[in-house]
């Protein structure tokens, strides 16, 4: 069978929470059993925003656990961190000598960073979409797993490899997007996507008392100030995380919302005690996992030493298109 080659990475944001989980983790599992999978934790694409990188290293770490426990197994896929193939800068350059910058200066992510960090408009920043499409094409990834608002992203990336295979040859497939409907997660203040940077989110790695607590923080109805009020589920955000975890008991917690059968801290106990039974199995992994931190480094340097092998021959290639031959007479 020839499977497709699925390139993704995610920056190195360290626990990953629920959102993470729901929206990306578990799609990379499936993804597995149909394709070679390549998934890399971006630290160079991280530097763009990072202005403290301390923690850089144990994020990595933390975040790979997590990937591992979740189901992502090395034997599948290749696994490895972006800056452990310093291939990938070297193609960034040379595909940035072919980009032009208005087509970077217009991505609309370019300017939203550039309005949220005004003190660090960076030249990585700008050249962000060259290293993604550096990202892609030396793997020569053909599907790249993308929600709907990814899209333009994944756009710009293939028409900066057809300029390159217009004006050099024929040398990287362009990529389709693998279009998939990632459920959109609000995080605890039922405003925001979950996310760390809004304090909204539960750790998939979070004990089950710490579980609780931060379901307990959880906004509800608004409108539904006492427990003899009727509630409308279809408003509450802890309603829509009973959708993850406790199925089977929706159509039940509804009705019994609507007809104040149930106050907010039972529901919420309830849906704690969902989420810890989904996550028991994760967390006993992950557990065993983080007593053998030397396995996530043998993952990672094996991930990259699988990773290198493709990006050296891709890399040697694109170098020969572009007249350089390194080592040749003159
Ligand atoms: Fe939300 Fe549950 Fe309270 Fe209804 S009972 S408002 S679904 S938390």
């Amino acid at each position: 069978m020839n499977r497709g080659r699925v390139f993704s990475g995610a920056r190195p944001t360290g626990r990953q929470h629920l959102g993470n989980y729901l929206g990306a983790i578990q799609n990379y599992v499936s993804l597995q059993e149909a394709y070679e999978c390549i998934y890399c934790i971006v630290d160079i694409h991280a530097l763009t925003t990072l202005e403290d990188t301390d923690r850089l290293q144990e994020n990595i770490h933390e975040m790979m656990l997590d990937w591992l426990a979740a189901g992502l197994d090395p034997q599948k896929s290749i696994l490895f961190v972006q800056s452990d193939v310093p291939e990938v800068m070297e193609l960034y350059t040379l595909l940035g000598m072919l980009t032009p910058l208005g087509w970077l200066t217009r991505v609309p992510t370019f300017k939203e960073k550039a309005r949220m960090q005004p003190h660090n408009i960076n030249y990585g920043l700008v050249g962000y979409p060259v290293l993604m499409t550096a990202d892609i094409a030396l793997y020569r990834a053909d599907t790249i797993p993308v929600g709907e608002d990814q899209l333009p992203h994944l756009e710009l990336a293939r028409e900066i490899m057809r300029r390159f295979n217009h004006l050099f040859g024929e040398t990287f497939p362009e990529p389709r997007a693998k279009l998939t409907q990632f459920p959109l997660v609000l995080g605890l203040d039922g405003a925001r996507k979950m996310s760390k940077s809004y304090n909204n989110y539960i750790e998939l790695a979070a004990s089950p008392e710490e579980t609780l607590k931060r379901v307990m923080t959880a906004v509800t109805d608004p409108a539904r100030r006492y427990r003899s009020d009727p509630g409308r589920p279809e408003v509450c955000n802890v309603y829509s995380l009973h959708h993850f975890f406790t199925a089977p008991r929706l159509d039940e917690i509804a009705s019994q919302c609507r007809a104040a059968e149930i106050g907010c801290v039972d529901c919420k106990k309830l849906l704690a005690q969902g989420i810890n039974a989904a996550l028991e199995p994760f967390r006993h992994r992950r557990a065993e996992l983080a007593a053998r931190p030397q396995h996530v480094v043998e993952v990672l340097n094996d991930g990259a030493r699988r990773a290198q092998a493709i990006a050296a021959q891709t890399l040697a290639e694109v170098k020969e298109r572009m007249g350089l031959m390194p080592g040749a007479a003159r």
